[in-house]
């Protein structure tokens, strides 16, 4: 499978960049961990100067408890875009608005919300009813959608608004290949060059992908970061 992407000049390029998700995209989700073959070809990638995102919904601390992706990453985007952190370096910066916390003392009040460290989640039947209650409030905030959850995030940040934060912070530019599987990954797949579902993603995410590997989840990764290596997707560099 040969795929050209549009618009990309090689001029432009410093860097080559991969931007995955964690959770059904290179694992199965849940508790699963990274194969150990998956992880060799992220360790490829690296040693072949790849800079290498992690752009997860997770928390810091539970990422930072997955020995699995110890060591792999050379930056993590968290909470769907609201925090970044460089392992190496320590460095974090958090993307909320001021009154962020006058919004969460709101929202706890309601049964059905569950928190993370800065953001939270809803279930969907909720959202149109919560989306009033906030308008209400006077919040401008961004509901994604992730497999039936919505997550509640600032009005400015996603997914992909968390990377460009991240690479900027790494001081890096360049090409960037996204890997993702839902419909809060296509705020990623907007700052992408290349955007890759895996073969078990939502529709409307392989609608939008350059291309849909036929495996799902971590083997679909597997496939991509294969082909990344053997320079299948001829890509401009
Ligand atoms: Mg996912």
């Amino acid at each position: 499978m040969f795929l050209k992407p549009k618009g990309v000049e090689v001029e432009e390029l410093e860097g080559r960049i991969l931007a995955a998700d964690l959770d059904r995209t290179l694992t199965w989700g849940g508790e699963d961990r990274l194969s150990p073959a998956l992880a060799e070809l992220l360790r490829r990638l690296k040693r072949e100067g790849w800079i290498l995102a992690l752009v997860t919904g997770r928390e810091k601390d539970y990422i930072e408890g997955r020995e699995d992706l110890s060591g792999l990453f050379d930056g993590w985007v968290l909470e769907n875009g609201v925090e970044i952190f460089i392992p190496e370096t320590g460095e974090n910066h958090v993307l909320l608005p001021e009154k962020w916390e006058d919004l969460k003392r709101k929202a706890s009040r309601l049964p059905y919300v569950s928190f993370k460290k800065w953001t939270f989640s809803l279930p969907k039947e909720k959202a149109e009813e919560f989306g009033r209650m906030v308008e209400r409030w006077g919040f401008h905030v961004n509901l994604e959608e992730n497999r039936g959850l919505i997550q509640v995030l600032p009005g400015e940040v996603d997914k992909g608004v968390g990377l460009l934060e991240l690479l900027k912070a790494l001081g890096v530019k360049g090409f960037v290949v996204a890997l993702g599987d839902a419909h809060v990954d296509l705020g990623l797949f907007r700052v992408a060059d290349f955007k890759v579902a895996v073969g078990d993603a939502e529709e409307e995410v392989k609608k939008v992908a350059d291309y849909v590997s036929p495996f799902p989840d971590g083997e679909g990764a597997k496939d991509v970061l294969e082909k990344l290596l053997q320079g299948e997707f001829r890509l401009p560099f």
